[in-house]
């Protein structure tokens, strides 16, 4: 599942394969097409910016905003390998010198204008970027302190307190940083909330460096916490009954507010 770790990867490799090139633009399918991508043909990648799980390919006066969702993925290319799926299957291809990649499925494809970039509905809203440079770690504490009665895993996946976290991140920063998922945000100190934050992104940092790390809870119910050997625990949560998992031993106190029926 593409959380911002997947994103800001394929950022940095789309990058460096194709940044600076003219680039050979098409789309294998209606998807593509209806999103006006080929108007992009010709024209030089300049650069490739992330915010969150959100993906900006910049082209001059022009911006491809793509976001993966839980299906989508961007392969890369060598020019000439012959492609996992059908080339019908991409939405856009960029194909550079030496190099092509394409975004394959995902709910989100489109082609903005740059100066619509800052008033864009969705992009204009995302809180700071768990993975920035400079992530401004006490604007999102306080951030999540104003959604005081909202549960923490809920709020974790909240792209407008904090951009990044998906489900994977959710859960393994709670554990990392000893703090139960369902207990509300008011209940919480600010240093859970800034143990927790800084828990995802140094997992998620660490993600990018060496490649995902081998889950301590996420997927992993009823079998054994690897820090205590307490039985991992998992159930929906918040209003989209996101699934959380969790150790009930090593980020105790908190209980689920609901039973499970
Ligand atoms: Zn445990």
């Amino acid at each position: 599942m593409a959380e911002g770790d997947t994103i800001l990867r394929a950022a940095r490799r789309i990058e460096a394969a194709l940044g600076g090139q003219v680039l050979s633009v098409t789309s294998g399918n209606d998807r593509g097409r209806a999103a006006g991508v080929e108007r992009l043909d010709g024209r030089r990648l300049d650069s490739v910016d992330t915010h969150g799980k959100h993906l900006l390919l910049r082209f001059d006066d022009r911006v491809l905003h793509s976001h993966l969702g839980m299906s989508g993925s961007w392969h890369l290319y060598r020019r000439g390998e012959p492609w996992r799926k059908p080339r019908s299957a991409a939405w856009v291809a960029l194909a550079g010198e030496d190099a092509e990649a394409a975004q394959l499925g995902g709910p989100t494809l489109r082609l903005l204008w740059a100066g619509q970039l800052r008033r864009d509905r969705v992009l204009a809203r995302l809180g700071p970027d768990v993975l920035a440079s400079g992530f401004d770690l006490e604007g999102a504490v306080r951030a999540f302190r104003a959604s005081s009665e909202r549960e923490l895993g809920d709020a974790l996946l909240d792209q407008r307190l904090v951009a990044g976290i998906g489900n994977i991140f959710k859960s393994e920063a709670c554990h990392a940083a000893e703090v139960n998922p369902w207990r509300r945000i008011g209940d919480l100190a600010d240093t859970d909330l800034r143990r927790t934050l800084e828990a995802a992104r140094n997992l998620m940092q660490e993600s990018i460096a060496n490649g995902r790390p081998s889950p301590n809870v996420y997927q992993r119910a009823g079998a054994p916490c690897p820090v205590c050997g307490s039985r991992v625990e998992a159930r929906g949560q918040g209003d989209a009954n996101r699934r959380t998992w969790w150790c009930p031993c090593c980020q105790g106190p908190g209980k689920p507010l609901r039973r499970a029926s």
